[in-house]
């Protein structure tokens, strides 16, 4: 049977583009590609990009205070929220033009409609088109989840923070997780009066324990009022702004609540389920290692998988797909050891094994540093930078490794190479130190702090 396509992939985000560029590009695949809001996906226009543009203006505050430290005579200014945000989305439509030149060079057709299963080698578009693909490719990751609760409609999520109009004076921010303490840290940086609510007992759960209580208490420390065990009974407009109270019946007023309580995958309106193509309990796409769904020519790729929740993981996997399918170099992407940062201030890397989760698998030595950085200590700042290594007793590998402090995302990436070729703490102690840097505790650790 002839098909319109090789391959039609949905949903212009970092896992789809990816596939659809190498399927056509390096495997000379017909591809199509239908996507219908901003190509480039949640990092790009929603999500990593902005975020980090974001950390990036919120820090400002203090690097100003830094300097009149260092003796420059400067003064802070306000925050001019209307230029950001101006030269923020300038800044996204040209990565979104980027991705789409991306495309196109790679000789892909881009259809900009949503798009849905008919069968398993049929797309239908919004407008009634139809095509066939040997080949289809769901990538059309997640959104926010917000819980049903009275007033959830006045709720904003991350979809939204990005084109508030003007800054609140107060925010509340619910959820203890990468997203809602990352937001706490950059509207607290920006000026707004933040009150993060977790429901659980320590924000950041399923981080070493050690790093995300040192990063909760540096957030409380730089202004933010973190409530644990605390979770919103309903949210009710005010005169004034939006009355939030919690299950424990206390009650505070703020200018703008953003929810932050998870992701789910987008799955729903597909045409999926009448395909047979499994689904799991989060509505995520059920696939295999090579992210193969049931249905032998529909596979699935990144956020709507709900496997690692991370673009460079999506990235991988689709590549991987293409390189399988379309380039004859069968691999799976590789979901082992997978670093991340969390852009909280301080940040938090981490790759490997938690000290919790690694002394629940073997007897475990640990190796902490933890230090007040030069470069703010000399400004008088109360920053403390934290090192730790979870070392396996029998192999001697390094199981875990957790930053926390300034440029901790970078420090972690460079770690991360190591832990994943197999270091031992042996390897790092070998390595001789960069002097004078943050990082050179990593190689310097001579007692474990703690063993089991
Ligand atoms: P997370 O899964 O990280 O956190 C969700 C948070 O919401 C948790 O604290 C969770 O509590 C809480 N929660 C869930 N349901 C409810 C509920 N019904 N009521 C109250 N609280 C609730 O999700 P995020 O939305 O923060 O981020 C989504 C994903 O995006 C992340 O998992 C990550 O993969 C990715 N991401 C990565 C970033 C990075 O790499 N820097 C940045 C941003 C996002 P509990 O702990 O009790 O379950």
């Amino acid at each position: 049977m002839a098909f319109d396509y090789d391959l039609f992939v949905i949903g212009g985000g970092s896992g789809g583009v990816r596939a659809a560029r190498i399927a056509s590009a390096e495997g000379k695949a017909r591809v199509a590609l239908a996507e219908e809001y901003r190509m480039g996906g949640t990092c790009v226009i929603r999500g990593c990009v902005p975020k980090k543009l974001m950390v990036y203006a919120s820090e400002y505050p203090g690097l100003i205070a830094d300097a009149r430290a260092y003796g420059w005579q400067v003064e802070g200014g306000a925050f001019d929220w209307p230029q950001f945000h101006t030269q923020l989305e300038a800044e996204l439509t040209r990565l979104e033009a980027a991705y789409r030149n991306t495309l196109q060079n790679a000789g892909v057709t881009v259809h900009d409609q949503r798009a849905s299963l008919v069968d398993a080698h049929t797309v239908q578009l919004a407008d009634g088109q139809q095509f066939t693909a040997k080949h289809i490719l769901i990538a059309t990751g997640g959104r926010p989840f917000v819980p049903d609760l009275p007033g959830a409609e006045l709720a904003i999520t991350s979809n939204e923070i990005f084109h508030l109009d003007a800054l609140p004076k107060r925010a509340l921010v619910v959820g203890g997780g990468y997203i809602a303490s990352e937001f706490a840290c950059i509207l607290n940086g920006l000026g707004v009066k933040v009150h993060q609510y977790y429901r659980g007992a320590h924000i950041l759960r399923g981080f070493d324990d050690e790093a995300r209580a040192l990063v909760a208490a540096r957030m409380q420390a730089s202004g933010i009022s973190i409530s644990c065990n605390t979770d919103v009974a309903r949210l009710e407009k005010t005169a004034t702004g939006i009355l939030a109270t919690t299950e424990s019946g206390a009650s505070e007023e703020f200018d703008l609540v953003m929810y932050a309580t998870g992701r789910k995958p987008n799955s729903a309106g597909l045409g999926l389920e009448a395909l047979g193509v499994p689904l799991g309990r989060n509505g995520e796409i059920r696939v295999d290692g090579w992210s193969q769904t049931a249905v032998p020519s529909i596979y699935a790729v990144g956020d709507v998988t709900d496997r690692i929740n991370l673009t460079p993981v999506a990235i991988r996997e689709g590549h991987a797909f293409a390189d399988t399918v379309f380039c004859g170099k069968p691999r799976q992407a590789d979901h082992e050891l997978v670093a991340s940062a969390v852009f909280t201030q301080p940040e938090m890397g981490t790759v490997g094994l938690s000290e919790e989760t690694a002394r629940l698998q073997e007897p475990v030595e640990v190796y902490v540093a933890s230090f007040r950085p030069m470069q703010s200590l000399f400004a008088g700042r109360q920053d403390r930078v934290m090192m730790k290594l979870v070392v396996s007793r029998a192999t001697r590998k390094v199981l875990g490794c957790h930053i926390v402090g300034p440029a901790a995302g970078e420090m972690i990436q460079l770690a991360a190479i190591a832990v994943k070729m197999g270091a031992t703490k042996e390897d790092f102690d070998r390595t001789v130190a960069v002097h004078p840097t943050m990082s050179e505790e990593l190689v310097t650790m001579r007692h474990p702090v703690r063993s089991s």
